[in-house]
């Protein structure tokens, strides 16, 4: 049985009976294969699984984007209820920031480049939010997509600095056969966007097949993303980036592990992926 609370007050009445170690699994609903693959780890690790259904309008940089997010509680319940989650946290506004609520988290180095520079104020947004729900629900672990590849580093960060004690388990990006990684905003694309949108893992691919072959030049697997872009009329290139697998510099050559990652824009949807390099 899922049960569903929507206020901190049951939450943490839910919590108190609660065997653990707790699992929790953070989304913003429209919950797809990419969310179940989250809660299919949480609850192989954990005696209570949590998702959270919450689209947080702190993390969204652009207004039409928060209010245009898909949402369908209905639906995501029945796919909590239908994979084993043991609770459902899904709260209005209001509560996770209630009158006078007037705290950000603003995490340093690694929240600037990429999404942090393209999205200024989204991971302050994202960070804020997490860390009301680490506080809320003081569970022993949370579980992050790698398709988010640095939102897991800043929530990591951030989980770190603020001495939080869930641990932040990061799951592989699930992908349709055609190779485009299960996102919410996919529901955005027409027809032809959506038949376009694998460019942006064809272009990932190109860029782990160089680096396979010992191409270890930044900018020549750069380039190399760029021209599977360029070959999709529908693709507006935001950034393309190789860069630190710890800090997110921009790098020169890849001597170490890295992260190929690109933001693409089809009409007026936006999409991100990436590629760990080593
Ligand atoms: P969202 O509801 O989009 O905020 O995502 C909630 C969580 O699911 C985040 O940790 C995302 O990184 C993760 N997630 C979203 N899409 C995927 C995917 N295709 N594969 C794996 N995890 C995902």
């Amino acid at each position: 049985m899922t049960a569903v609370v929507r206020t901190r007050e049951e939450l943490r009445a839910a919590l108190a009976a609660a065997p653990r170690p707790v699992g929790l699994v953070p989304t913003m609903g429209w919950l797809h294969d990419g969310h179940r693959a989250l809660i299919g780890r949480a609850r192989a690790d954990s005696a209570t699984t949590v998702v959270s259904i919450f689209v947080n309008p702190r993390q969204f940089t652009v207004a039409s984007d928060y209010t245009r997010y898909p949402r369908d509680e209905g639906r995501d319940l029945a796919v909590c209820a239908d994979e084993g989650v043991d609770l459902v946290f899904a709260p209005g506004v209001d509560e996770v920031f209630p009158a006078g609520f007037d705290t950000t988290v603003d995490v340093g180095a690694v929240a600037r480049p990429l999404e942090g520079a393209a999205r200024p104020g989204h991971f302050a947004g994202v960070a804020t939010v997490v860390a009301i729900l680490f506080g809320l629900v003081a569970a022993e672990r949370a579980y992050f997509g790698q398709k988010d590849a640095q939102q897991v580093m800043v929530i990591r960060q951030m989980a770190r600095d603020l001495a939080i004690g869930t641990r932040v388990v990061a799951c592989p990006t699930v992908r349709e056969p055609d190779g485009l990684a299960l996102s919410s905003r996919n529901v955005h694309l027409s027809p032809a966007e959506r038949a376009a949108a694998p460019v942006l893992h064809r272009a990932l691919e190109a860029a782990r097949t160089r680096w396979e072959g010992g191409e270890r030049s930044a900018e020549a697997l750069r380039r190399a993303m760029r021209a599977v872009l360029a070959a999709e009329p529908l693709a507006e290139v935001e950034y393309v980036s190789v860069a630190d697998g710890a800090t997110l510099a921009e790098l020169d050559r890849v001597e170490g592990p890295a992260l190929a990652s690109l933001a693409v824009r089809f009409g007026s949807t936006r999409l991100i992926d990436n590629q760990p390099l080593g």
